[in-house]
């Protein structure tokens, strides 16, 4: 039996630096060594072909309900659309052709 872990980063993330692609590299070697005994483990980036965008374009080809995703790396009741992850967001629906049902506490 395999296990896998799959991780959500995108092709903006993994060039954006060094530091993600380390992170990449040093992860899969983290978890064999945590992993002692539990059958083998592999690590997936089934995003890391896409950028933000195409992923939200993916996702609304499949059906998938955005009100029911979060980026948000706080948590609030809503969207705070300052941080990081809310700009990476706003920034993906503003690129690709979904409108963002989002509600940002920021109103923007
Ligand atoms: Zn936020």
């Amino acid at each position: 039996m395999i296990n896998y872990i799959q991780l959500a980063i995108t092709k903006e993330q993994l060039l954006s630096g060094q530091d993600t692609q380390k992170f990449v590299t040093e992860f899969p070697k983290l978890v064999n060594l945590l992993s002692i005994g539990i059958p083998e483990v592999k690590i997936e980036l089934p995003l890391s072909n896409m950028n933000k965008s195409e992923i939200i374009e993916k996702g609304n080809a499949l059906g998938l309900t955005f009100e029911e995703t979060w980026s948000c790396y706080y948590s609030y009741s809503e969207h705070c659309g300052i941080c990081y992850g809310c700009i990476v967001r706003k920034k993906g629906f503003q690129e690709s052709k979904v409108k963002d049902p989002t509600i940002y506490k920021d109103g923007k």
